[in-house]
């Protein structure tokens, strides 16, 4: 009951601190037609949807397949439901509008044919303002309401892999294993995986996004298992290593060299400092350790309501962390042959520094 009254609080300011970014480009109104994005601002879930955020007010435009399930969602939106097409009665409402209309969109989420039949549906009055990122960039700082979901998501994950990883062993395939965490997932409440979970045995586990085959796993081998899952519409992201058998020297050492990476780019996160900044953290450790070359990747993606949001941790990433954004930091060495060693856990920015979301223990595994 608690957590459903900061929501609808949060998600109230959600769509006024959106008016304050749109204002400050001098728009008229916003069009939204990504789903997470609508989800984010007016709670509704369904796959067809467009909010129109005016500075008076918000209409979400849906069909009629989603009349109850929009009375039940939909929060500081009045919901239209649109007989013939959700763009004509787009149409019809910017109409009414006087004088030109100043309309801001998503370049990378509208497609052509959408502007071009709302253009003909509005005519000349209709200018378009192109606002990449701007629902994005509020999302990347999480509120107290996704604060809750995101903790719950990552124990999710982290409990369903520390039950499933009892029965990894020679002799079951990499799919049995992945169905094994996903059927996990389902049965603690999640509505499924995030991402196609990836189990990679051997000389795959060097494939930093290898999908899992019906090969089985064998003794001596690494096992490279990367998961995620959905929890009330927030995703969750962790990897863990596995030996099966009692691996070597170098694995062992490759696998601390990891570790320590990880646990410097953690000691680096603090609010102010740029994402960049993150991701040199590991590589300077990687370089010390004569391993660069085998990091092949950035080092973490912010997530939330989408698996890969922002901020990116990567080499020329600007963006500075705030205190309520949430990342991965998952660095990694994939040697062709020997096979790969990723470790990947959630970090929240806190008003001093880091917190690990997700629990699953980091010792090296020998099963
Ligand atoms: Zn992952
Ligand atoms: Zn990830």
């Amino acid at each position: 009951m608690a957590l459903k009254t900061v929501q609808s609080k949060s998600v109230r300011s959600r769509i006024h601190r959106l008016r304050l970014s749109f204002s400050a480009l001098h728009s008229d109104a916003l069009l939204v037609t990504h789903p997470p994005n609508i989800r984010y601002l007016c709670g509704f879930t369904g796959s067809a949807a467009i909010l129109l955020v005016e500075h008076s007010r918000a209409t979400l435009f849906t069909d009629s397949r989603y009349t109850l399930q929009a009375r039940q969602e939909v929060r500081d939106a009045t919901t239209v439901i649109a007989p013939h097409g959700l763009l004509g009665a787009i149409g019809e409402a910017l109409k009414g509008c006087r004088g030109n209309i100043r309309l801001g969109f998503a370049p990378a989420q509208l497609t052509v044919a959408e502007k071009d039949a709302l253009q003909t549906a509005v005519g000349t009055r209709l200018r378009w303002l192109a606002a990449p990122g701007l629902i994005e960039r509020l999302r990347a700082v999480k509120d107290a309401a996704e604060l809750a979901l995101m903790r719950r998501s990552a124990r999710l994950i982290s409990e369903v892999w520390t039950a499933a990883v009892r029965n990894v062993k020679p002799g079951i395939s990499e799919l049995a294993v992945a169905a094994d965490i996903e059927r996990g997932m389902k049965l603690q409440g999640a509505s499924g995986p995030s991402f196609e979970t990836i189990v990679a045995s051997g000389a795959r586990s060097a494939w930093p996004h290898a999908r899992p085959t019906p090969k089985l796993l064998r003794k001596n081998e690494l096992v490279v298992l990367d998961q995620g899952a959905i929890l009330r519409d927030y995703c969750s992201d962790m990897t863990r290593i596995v030996f099966l058998g009692r691996s070597s020297s170098r694995v062992r050492s490759l696998y601390s060299a990891v570790l320590e990476a990880q646990e410097a780019a953690i000691a680096a996160i603090r609010p102010g400092v740029s994402a960049a900044s993150v991701d040199a953290a590991v590589r300077k450790v990687f370089k010390r350790l004569g391993l660069e070359r085998y990091f092949t990747h950035s080092t973490g993606h912010g997530l939330g309501l989408e698996i890969h949001e922002m901020p990116r941790l990567g080499r020329a990433e600007e963006t500075l962390l705030e205190q309520g954004m949430v990342v991965t930091v998952e660095p990694g060495v994939y040697i062709e042959r020997l096979g790969g060693i990723r470790i990947e856990d959630e970090v929240l920015v806190t008003s001093r520094g880091a917190e690990v979301l997700t629990s699953a223990s980091r010792e090296f595994l020998e099963l």
